[in-house]
């Protein structure tokens, strides 16, 4: 069995200062936390396989793009409490949300976010265009009690990426052409250094390569399948 067939919809458990947070991969870009009682979802879309779990508390949105921003999933997670936040880029497609833009930060009560910047540098549709703009969508730095966590959204290693500090635990997306291949995302974690890494958003990339190429030492690789 190879590594990424290995441990399928894994609650991976990470311990934090305020309890446990528990990781729930979903489907390439979905995500779901569990904390001190809060069901978040992060891009719930492209069905994933959501059905036995919890509706949400929280749904984060990083951007507009239809593998993150799923209308009809997000009425499928939502009960009426559910708090939605998401980048300026989503916000006149989505109703009642909580915009954060890059830089911004907010306490959720039990936790708390930073918006950072996702975007493309190089890559894009045509010449002159970038798949992801600066400013359009939000990566997300969660602080679960003493306990950092990165999503990135969709983006390609970026200084601002490379500046990242105290990541305990980090999502980093790859694929071509919208984000970035495994060694590019790999010389980002080797420059700031989660203590784990899982990579997300990673469909058709080669998983080796970017283990091979994560080389900063103390970095733990976690791979998990993100598409049952
Ligand atoms: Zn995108
Ligand atoms: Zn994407």
């Amino acid at each position: 069995m190879s590594a990424v067939e290995a441990a399928p919809r894994a609650n991976d458990k990470v311990h934090t200062a305020k309890g446990d947070l528990t990781v729930t991969p979903l489907k390439h870009a979905s995500l779901v936390f569990a904390f001190a009682g809060h069901t978040i979802y992060v891009d719930p879309a492209m069905d994933a396989p959501i059905d036995a779990l919890p509706k949400a508390d929280y749904v984060f949105i990083t951007h507009a793009h239809p593998d993150h921003m799923d209308p009809g999933m997000l009425d499928k997670v939502k009960k009426p409490s559910t708090v939605v936040v998401a980048s300026v880029g989503v916000t006149d497609k989505i109703p009642a949300v909580t915009v954060m833009s890059n830089g911004d930060k907010k306490s959720f009560g039990d936790f708390e976010v930073e918006a950072v910047p996702m975007y493309n540098m190089v890559r894009g549709p045509a010449a002159g265009k970038l798949y992801h703009d600066k400013g359009q969508g939000d990566g997300f730095v969660f602080t679960f009690g003493d306990t950092r966590v990165y999503v990135s959204g969709d983006t390609e290693c970026t200084p601002e990426m490379k500046a990242l500090a105290n990541i305990d635990v980090a999502f980093v997306c790859m694929n071509l052409p919208y984000t970035m291949p495994p060694k590019e995302a790999a010389e980002c974690v080797n420059a700031f250094k989660p203590k784990v890494v899982y990579p997300y958003h990673y469909r058709g990339s080669n998983l080796d390569e970017f283990k091979s190429a994560v080389t900063a030492p103390g970095v733990e690789v976690r791979v998990r399948n993100w598409y049952p």
